[in-house]
């Protein structure tokens, strides 16, 4: 960093900062044109009812192969599309290609999209919502969008307008690690939530922890209590699993049942089965 010689503060090169920045540029640089050299791909991960074993529905989770960097998690680079505006378009691609897919599914298994703070408050979400419906054909009540706490409390009341506008349409509305956030209670009570994913935190706590166990009872009894359904995410083991159940809630999701898969492995091992073409 460039100083001039009368300021006191030396500062020295930091090559590890310069690396660090360097990562960065190239992270932001390449994923403008992810889309368009075709490296983003969604993996979908399956969604169980407890009561009675079956597939629910499928969440949708965004991957990137660079040729170079490998594969990039979307802890590091959603971040990233948010400060940089890219999210928009990202965003937009994830929710199109991802209810393409279902509305080639046999069964009407519901399709759950991760929805971020920035395309939620930035964008004209319910007007983009409703053109992928009608462009790829899928009925409204299979498609749901997971929300964090966060984005919605950014403003309460656009997100409201913006959450009813979206229900009245017929899609669903999750919170997403639903506990992690702030003023979880303040939440619920503002906004009618059709499911409440319970974060996986408490989850893989919940074996060893009596506060985490006393935490997963709540939110259960909450979400009854405000007729929302109750999803575990993170789900690993049959003790957790059962602990679940025991407690009475009404879905899980987890590498207990299964990791998220490409399309082409879904159908392969008869999780979904394509419509005829
Ligand atoms: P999330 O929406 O809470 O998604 C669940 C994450 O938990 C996924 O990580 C999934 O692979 C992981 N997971 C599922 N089952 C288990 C389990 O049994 N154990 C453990 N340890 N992990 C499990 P992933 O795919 O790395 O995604 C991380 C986060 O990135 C997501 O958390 C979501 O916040 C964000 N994300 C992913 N795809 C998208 C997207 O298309 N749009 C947006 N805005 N965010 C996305
Ligand atoms: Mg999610
Ligand atoms: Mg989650
Ligand atoms: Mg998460």
């Amino acid at each position: 960093c460039a100083r001039s010689s009368d300021q006191q503060d030396v500062c020295y090169y930091d090559p590890a900062m310069d690396q660090a920045l360097r990562h960065r540029l190239n992270i932001v640089d390449e994923l403008r044109h992810a889309i368009a050299r075709n490296q983003l791909s969604l993996c979908y991960q399956a969604q169980k009812q407890i009561s009675d074993k079956t597939i629910v529905g499928f969440e949708a989770l965004l991957r990137w192969e660079h040729p170079m960097l490998g594969a990039i998690s979307p802890v590091v680079f959603i971040p990233v599309a948010e400060e940089t505006g890219l999210i928009q378009e990202i965003g937009e691609w994830v929710l199109r290609t991802a209810c393409h897919a279902a509305s080639q599914w046999e069964q009407p298994y519901r399709i759950s999209v991760n929805v971020s703070a920035e395309q939620f408050h930035h964008h004209d979400l319910p007007g983009l919502v409703r053109e992928v419906l009608e462009t790829t054909g899928l009925a409204a009540s299979r498609l749901e969008l997971e929300l964090t706490e966060t984005a919605i409390f950014t403003d309460m009341a656009r997100a409201r307008a913006i959450l009813y506008e979206l229900k009245d349409m017929g899609v669903s509305i999750a919170v997403d690690d639903y506990g992690t956030g702030h003023s979880s209670l303040g939440l619920i009570r503002d906004i009618v939530f059709d499911r409440i994913k319970l974060d996986k935190l408490f989850v893989q706590n919940a074996l060893s922890n009596e506060t985490d166990r006393a935490i997963i009872r709540a939110v259960i009894f909450l979400g009854h209590s405000l007729q929302a359904s109750v999803l575990a995410e993170g789900v690993e083991t049959e003790e957790q699993f059962a602990f679940l159940a025991a407690e009475g809630c009404d879905e899980i999701q987890g590498f207990l049942l299964s990791r998220p898969l490409p399309l082409d492995q879904l159908v392969a091992t008869g999780k979904v089965r394509l419509l005829a073409a």
